[in-house]
């Protein structure tokens, strides 16, 4: 089939199209409304039908004559050396036990669990068993420090927080319980009961009354059987804040059975999952990617799906080869900053080990450069497949849906609009649409499909206020993010529109400049920001990483690069080599941060940095 047709239909006839796509999951009530679009934004789908995230992802395969044997989890650690998997089977016994310890805890339908875990198969467990029982999880990320997960803590407000005594990084454990006490002592929503999973990585005290130990619990749970609560479509399914790379995470609200059909399509079209392959997604369970390609969408395709703790370069850099090696994964989900940490190690490690599993890798989570881009596609001889979205949205927004049609990809395009999405891209200054190759603001056309946020979590009137904006009476949702389409409808994100710089009138994205800087061949990473200029306004200033620092490289040298591909208009004011820069916890730059020091501001909130340190090196560029 065509895409642009497949994609065509999805706009013209939504309903009918996702009444197809609703056939993807199970439904234990069908519903009577495919759409109800009467109180824009807010949108509903699947309305009256019911269904189950857990159902959907585990009981489904376990049927008599299914594939209830085969793997469903493969948890592998190098931080403790180990590696468990589980059939669809075992993981039906494990997520029913966690449901019955849950509900012990006085855990109910629709109240919140927040789930505080390294990225163990026990957190998947929670995960799948709160979805089992209608209870809303909320998954932070580990190791966030005490005052980010307070500020969750007081958000969400859940009456259960699930964690463990430790993460660990680079085989130092990381211990979790003294934050998580300090954090409970930070927040006025104090949760009545903590269930720790004591991994022998650190001593942990325990609060009597309160804290519960895993072991204990789940000894007299072993065999528990606890039914699906089914579900109306709309009711929520997880709340999930936002990175935070703009200073403010926002609550993400899901339904069940939009996100649910939303995956089951977007495996099937887009990541072409077959039930008995194996996906590997190397993200977070604290991000979204985790929440929809590690946990939820592999496994609602029947596919076994790997979580994996620890570093990509850890035994060595060759870990990941490995492991795609040895399950025979077909499909491997990444980020760019993971891919330019491998491209500084030597090749010989992912050319020693046997990936003729591998079909494609995707990459997302942030602009993925033309050199990083090219590079792995070379050494991997499979198609490297960008997608664009957000935490918001749960799937991809842009990207190239390779199970419709083997269209092309563009180098530096995550792709074309996705089916369901009615992308367009707004002048800010003239409130009209822009042409081919003119730079606007990328939005959405309400309503947004199946899959994507339904609110702000507690506060509706803050969903409308920060995303929505109605244009000539059209309800326009915003990525915040700034892009250009070229005549064949492929869209190239040029950077956050707080990014982007304005030099002497021209309005220029960070990224531009960006993916020219790294196109020098001894640039592996870089960031751009501008700062405030007294005479054109702002200019652009740029922190590089080299690849070789003794190659002598110069700062003219890379103006030069810029100065040839788009003019000395977008030529760095300056270009400071650094040997890290700052980014969050999910590999995002922090140009807001850079921009402040740069501009002799306070960088604001840093509870999402990876490593202070790196903005100790922006400030010693500078002096
Ligand atoms: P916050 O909204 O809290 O500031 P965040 O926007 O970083 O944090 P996410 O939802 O994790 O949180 O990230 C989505 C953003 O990441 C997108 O809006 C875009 O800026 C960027 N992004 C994601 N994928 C891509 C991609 N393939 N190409 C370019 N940018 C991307
Ligand atoms: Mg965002």
């Amino acid at each position: 089939m065509k895409y642009a047709d497949f994609y065509q239909r999805s706009i013209a006839t939504p309903e009918q199209f996702w009444q197809d796509e609703a056939a993807l999951i199970d439904w234990n009530t069908p519903f009577t409304q495919v759409l109800d679009y009467d109180h824009p934004p807010f949108a509903r789908w699947f309305v009256g039908g019911k269904t189950n995230l857990c159902h959907n992802a585990v009981d489904r395969w376990c049927l008599p004559g299914g594939q209830g044997d085969q793997p469903a989890l493969i948890a592998i650690s190098t931080e403790t050396n180990t590696e468990r998997s589980y059939s669809f089977n075992q993981l039906h016994v494990e997520v029913q036990r966690w449901a019955a310890m849950m509900q012990s805890l006085g855990v109910r339908k629709g109240d919140r669990v927040l789930i505080y875990m390294p990225m163990i198969a026990e957190a998947a467990f929670a995960m799948l068993a709160c979805a089992r029982i209608g209870a809303v999880h909320s998954v932070v990320f580990g190791g966030f420090a005490a005052n980010s997960l307070a500020s969750r803590i007081d958000d969400a407000k859940p009456v259960l927080i699930v964690s463990a005594d430790a993460g660990s990084r680079n085989g130092k454990p990381i211990p979790y319980k003294p934050l998580l006490d300090e954090a409970i002592a930070l927040s006025s929503a104090k949760p009545s009961r903590v269930l720790l999973v004591d991994r022998g990585l650190a001593p942990m005290t325990r609060v009597e009354g309160r804290d519960v130990d895993y072991a204990a619990l789940s000894a007299a749970h072993l065999a528990a059987h606890v039914p699906v609560t089914w579900l109306e479509s709309n009711e929520p399914s997880y709340v999930l804040y936002t990175s935070g790379t703009t200073g403010k995470p926002k609550g993400v609200q899901r339904d069940v059975g939009g996100y649910a059909v939303a995956l089951a399509s977007s495996m099937k079209h887009n990541f072409c999952a077959r039930a008995g392959e194996t996906f590997f997604a190397t993200s977070d369970i604290g991000w979204v990617v985790g929440h929809s390609y590690i946990v939820y969408g592999p496994l609602i395709a029947g596919m076994a799906t790997i979580m994996y703790e620890g570093l990509p370069v850890c035994p060595d850099p060759g870990i990941w080869w490995r492991i795609v090696e040895k399950y025979k994964v077909t499909r491997m989900f990444s980020a760019p900053t993971a891919v330019r940490v491998l491209r500084k190690q030597p090749p010989e490690f992912m050319r020693k080990h046997d990936l003729s599993s591998l079909k494609a890798l995707y990459l997302a989570g942030e602009p993925l450069d033309e050199t990083t881009s090219s590079w792995i596609a070379d050494e991997l001889g499979v198609p490297i497949i960008d997608n664009y979205w957000q935490t918001e949205t749960g799937w991809p927004i842009l990207s190239i849906a390779k199970g419709i049609e083997d269209t092309p990809t563009r180098l530096g395009s995550p792709g074309v609009a996705m089916y369901g999405y009615k992308v367009c891209l707004m002048n800010e200054a003239t409130g009209e649409e822009c042409g081919p190759t003119e730079k606007g603001v990328l939005m959405i056309e309400g309503p947004l499909p199946p899959g994507c946020m339904q609110t702000v979590y507690g506060d509706d009137q803050r969903f409308v206020d920060t995303y929505w904006s109605d244009v000539g009476g059209r309800m326009l949702y915003s990525t915040f993010d700034w892009g250009v389409r070229d005549a064949d409808g492929y869209y190239f994100i040029l950077g956050r529109t707080d990014d982007v710089i304005n030099v002497a009138g021209h309005r220029l994205g960070t990224r531009e400049i960006e993916e020219s800087i790294t196109s020098h061949p001894n640039v592996s990473e870089v960031a751009v920001v501008g700062v405030a200029d007294k005479i054109k306004g702002q200019v652009a200033v740029a922190f590089a990483i080299l690849k070789d620092a003794a190659a002598g490289t110069l700062e003219q040298d890379v103006m030069a690069v810029v100065d040839r591909q788009l003019g000395a208009v977008a030529r760095p004011a300056r270009v400071y080599f650094v040997t890290q820069l700052p980014k969050t916890r999910s590999g995002k730059l922090l140009r807001r941060s850079i921009q402040a020091i740069c501009e002799g501001r306070n960088p604001g909130d840093l509870t999402s940095i990876e490593d202070p340190s790196s903005l100790q090196q922006i400030k010693q560029a500078l002096l």
